[in-house]
Order: structure tokens, then C-alpha cells, then sequence
């Protein structure tokens, strides 16, 4: 079995070149030519003396997941559905906008958290992603929107708000955003990768000593008893350990905040009440406030809070000196807004199966 490069960050290669006897500087040319060059054979790496070319192509590959279906919105959101093997696939999208563009990556094939709101944990689990196989969207990305080392850097963020929950997958995910983040790799600054997580606390504490980039927290109740039933994670790491640890992440990641998500659904976390409990529950955590209407799908049992509703709960939380934005849907002509996400799972925990027979009588 060949040794896939795109698994390695900069120091996973320079142990690879060091037991082929190589130089150090190997690792950072073969890194400038995959991520930032594109490269995807080794005969594309010109400065490599031939004899070391014949030697990766025997031992090593450039393997990135293939395409299985493309589609554009109207709104000049891209959605990109990447093949990772035995009937599954996996979604990333871009997002344009004027002074910048956005990648939305996915880190797990399904996700095991079971959100009652979210379309990929209703799918089920199946698998972690690999590094190359989360780093390897963000290689297609940069390939197909045309990007050369040349031209000017179209995907300037990336988010790993896609299908799965980041944490889970940890060590795959703090090599990638390693690669994210050197300059031989995407060279993108800390604050410019975003991991979202909907909670999980020890993680939290691992991450913020290893790579303290900026911090997403899907909140979406402002007290224990609606996160338990809409967040099940929630049950294990309760509000105020999840506050607490917001906290300690803050110390490692000076001058951040930590942005709470949270969906806006209709009559469920959206009343004025919970608005005003939000405000006591953060107080101590310097931190924005991003509000998501809810983006539906079939069965879901939840509606998007309306216009109005949106509104009071935004200037309650603006009031008391909150920063509020809410977030533009976009791609939804595409299924790619967020939370739609639900490329192909095969379910390994038949949690597809057992919601059908529980849910039977209704549809
Ligand atoms: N697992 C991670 C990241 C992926 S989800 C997490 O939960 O944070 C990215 C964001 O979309 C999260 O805040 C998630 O709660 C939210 N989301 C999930 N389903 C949604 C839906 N149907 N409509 C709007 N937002 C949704
Ligand atoms: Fe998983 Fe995040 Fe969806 Fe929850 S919201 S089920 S953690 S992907």
C-alpha cells in the first residue's frame, strides 16, 4: 500500500523524508508543490532530481477523493460532493462574498451526535474522515475555482462547519489545520480557520494547546433543559462546564471571542425569555453572536422562526451590548445551506432505520 503525502503536515513529512534518508527541506518542497501547487503526481514536481521523483512514485501518492456531482446556486454558492469510498460521500461549499470567500468543510462521514435538528446527524455515523481526505476538499476547492500560486487566494477562510462534529475526529483534524495553517501548506492565519463544535469540553481543552485557531460553539439554548433535548451532547457537558470551558479556551486565544451559533427555531429557543437568559448565561465570556434560521428538511419537525421573531430576539441581545449578526441562507436552492448537508451515508448505526419505524405513522 503506497503512503498517502496529503495524511502529513510538515512535521509527518519530514519524518517520512528523514527515513528515506533525505533532507529536511524535501518535506517543505513536496508540501509547496501539493497544497499550494496543486500537484497531484510527483513528475509535476520539477526541482525534485529525478531519481527521488522514481522513488515517491514507487512508495508514495497523492491521493485526494474524486468527484461524484458539482452544483452551483444562483447565488454563486458552489457545493462539491467528494467520494470517499464504499457508497459514501462527503460535502464541501464554498460560499463567495464580497471581501471574501468562504470554505465550509466536513470532518466525519455522518456524525454520531444526533442534534434533533440537523440533517446530518440524522443520517447516523459511519467513519472519521482522514486528514487527506479533509485537507483533500480543500484541494479540490482551490483546483476547481481555478486558484494558482500566482493569482490571488479566492478561498481566504475556512470553517469546518460541514457534515460531521470536528472534535470527534481530533487528531485527523489538528494535522489538517496544520497543513491549513503553514505557510507551505495554505498559509492561512489562525484567526481565518474556524473549527465549530457543539460542545464537547475535553476537546475544547486539547485544543486550545495545541492549535487555538478561532472557536465556533453551537449553543442554541440559552438553558440545560431545552440543550438536552435539542443538543443530546448536552447531557454531558452541561451549560456552565460549557461556559467555563469557553473561558479557558479564551486564555490560550487572546484577544478572540468565541462565536455562539444558534438556530433559530420557531417556538422552541426563540422567545424573548430565552433571549434574556442568554445574556446572563455568556456574561463572562467575551464572545458574537451568530442567529441561523433554521434551514428545513423533509421531516424534520421544526419550522424556521419567522422574520419578526428574529428581529426582537436580535435587538434584545443588541440592547445589552451584544455583537448579533444573522446569518444570510445561502445555497439553499443547492440543499447546501447550513445543516442540509447530508451527502451519502451509509449508516452504521441504523439510526436512519430506527427513526423510520418511529416516525412511521406520520408521513
Ligand atoms: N458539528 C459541528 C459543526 C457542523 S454544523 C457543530 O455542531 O457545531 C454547523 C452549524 O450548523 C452548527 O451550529 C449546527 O448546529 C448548525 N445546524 C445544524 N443543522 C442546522 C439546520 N437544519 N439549520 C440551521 N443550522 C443548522
Ligand atoms: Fe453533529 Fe453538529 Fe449536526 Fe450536531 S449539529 S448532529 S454535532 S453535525
Amino acid at each position: 500500500m503506497k503512503t498517502n503525502l496529503l495524511n502529513y503536515d510538515l512535521s509527518g513529512l519530514t519524518a517520512y523524508f528523514a527515513q528515506m534518508s533525505e533532507k529536511p527541506f524535501r518535506a517543505k518542497q513536496v508540501m509547496r508543490w501539493m497544497h499550494l501547487g496543486g500537484a497531484g503526481d510527483f513528475d509535476e514536481m520539477t526541482d525534485l532530481a529525478k531519481s527521488l521523483r522514481t522513488k515517491l512514485q514507487a512508495e508514495a501518492q497523492i491521493s485526494v477523493p474524486a468527484l461524484m456531482a458539482e452544483q452551483k446556486s444562483v447565488d454563486g454558492t458552489h457545493k462539491w460532493l467528494l467520494d470517499v469510498g464504499t457508497g459514501n460521500g462527503v460535502e464541501t461549499v464554498f460560499i463567495p462574498e464580497n471581501s471574501r470567500g468562504t470554505l465550509c468543510i466536513s470532518s466525519q462521514i455522518g456524525c454520531a451526535l444526533e442534534c434533533l435538528f440537523c440533517s446530518t446527524g440524522r443520517q447516523g455515523f459511519n467513519r472519521n474522515l482522514s486528514t487527506a481526505e479533509i485537507i483533500g476538499q480543500l484541494w479540490w476547492a482551490n483546483k476547481a475555482l481555478g486558484v494558482t500560486p500566482k493569482n490571488e487566494r479566492v478561498i481566504s477562510n475556512v470553517v469546518m462547519m460541514g457534515m460531521g462534529e470536528p472534535l470527534a475526529n481530533f487528531d485527523n483534524v489538528v494535522t489538517a489545520l496544520s497543513i491549513m495553517l503553514d505557510d507551505h501548506g495554505y498559509g492561512l492565519s489562525r484567526r481565518r480557520v474556524t473549527v465549530s463544535t457543539s460542545g464537547m469540553v475535553p476537546q475544547m481543552d486539547r485544543l486550545k494547546e495545541v492549535m487555538p485557531v478561532a472557536l465556533a460553539v453551537s449553543l442554541h439554548a440559552s438553558n440545560d433543559k431545552v440543550r438536552d433535548q435539542i443538543v443530546p451532547l448536552n447531557k454531558k457537558y452541561p451549560l456552565k462546564e460549557l461556559m467555563a470551558a469557553c473561558q479557558r479556551y479564551l486564555v490560550k486565544a487572546p484577544r478572540d471571542f468565541i462565536t455562539f451559533e444558534y438556530v433559530m427555531l420557531n417556538r422552541v429557543n426563540d422567545e424573548p425569555a430565552h433571549a434574556r437568559e442568554l445574556i446572563e448565561l455568556v456574561k463572562d465570556v467575551p464572545c458574537k453572536f451568530n442567529l441561523i434560521p433554521f434551514n428545513p428538511f423533509p421531516n424534520s419537525g421544526f419550522e424556521r422562526s419567522d422574520h419578526e421573531r428574529i428581529r426582537v430576539f436580535r435587538d434584545i441581545l443588541q440592547e445589552a451590548g451584544m455583537i448579533v449578526t444573522v446569518r444570510k441562507t445561502r445555497g439553499d436552492d443547492i440543499d447546501a445551506a447550513c445543516g442540509q448537508l447530508a451527502g451519502k451515508v451509509q449508516d452504521k448505526t441504523q439510526r436512519q432505520h430506527k427513526w423510520q419505524l418511529l416516525h412511521k405513522d406520520e408521513s
